[in-house]
């Protein structure tokens, strides 16, 4: 999954303020963002192949220290300390914003569940593998993402009102920019850059988002 895990970012700023969405547009995507540095250094893989499945080209070849079940659930115990321990929130409230940055890092692994097909290790890349393959339906995808993307986006944006006129749709300019950039991964084709080129956008991609995201914020409150 791509723009879908950022669903989980509008939710989670929705139900607690406190939390940022910069920092949760890091979480959501840690474990690609593992993913992909960890195949530029060469110990994660992954080959690019045309229609492998119906809305994805990438085929995993090994990612247990980024994607499988018990990974996961360390990173996100990883991120819990992060914030509870390194960098706590002032306030009463660094608990609550520790368990929320927690979960935010293992709902990736859940929604990578529902599209992947069975390629998540539960732990070593030769154990049980899990995924529910809705990868196999490139509209179905699409509309998926879009849908929770979208529902999650208009619960932030009911919940919080402009507080500076200049910028004031930027935030949804960003969420239409995914909600193409996201077609174009499922429907466009395929993009020929090599194994390390797609990681390097990848990575870059997902840092510019929480970049935006960090900035836009502050337009709303
Ligand atoms: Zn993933």
């Amino acid at each position: 999954m791509f723009i879908g895990h950022y669903a989980v970012c509008f939710a989670i700023k929705r139900y607690e303020k406190k939390t940022s969405l910069g920092k949760l547009f890091i979480a959501v995507q840690l474990l690609d963002l593992m993913f992909f540095t960890l195949v530029v250094a060469g110990i994660e893989k992954f080959s690019l192949q045309e229609q492998y499945l119906a809305a994805s080209y990438l085929k995993i070849e090994y990612f247990p220290w980024s994607h499988s079940i018990v990974a996961s659930l360390l990173w996100a115990i990883f991120a819990y300390c992060l914030f509870m321990y390194l960098i706590p929130i002032r306030g009463s409230k660094a608990n609550k914003v520790a368990i929320l940055m927690a979960l935010a890092v293992f709902s990736h692994w859940f929604l990578d569940f529902l599209v992947h097909t069975p390629d998540l290790p539960v732990l070593a890349q030769n154990s049980t593998k899990l995924g529910l393959g809705l990868w196999n339906y490139s509209i179905v995808s699409w509309v998926l993402e879009a849908a929770i993307l979208l529902s999650a986006f208009m619960l932030y944006i009911r919940n919080t009102r402009v507080r500076r006129k200049r910028g004031r749709h930027a935030m949804l300019v960003l969420v239409v920019v995914m909600l193409i950039l996201n077609a174009l991964t499922i429907f466009g084709p395929i993009i020929h850059a090599g194994v390390e080129g797609f990681s390097i956008t990848a990575i870059v991609t997902f840092l510019v988002f929480a970049w935006l995201a960090a900035r836009f914020e502050q337009y709303r409150a």
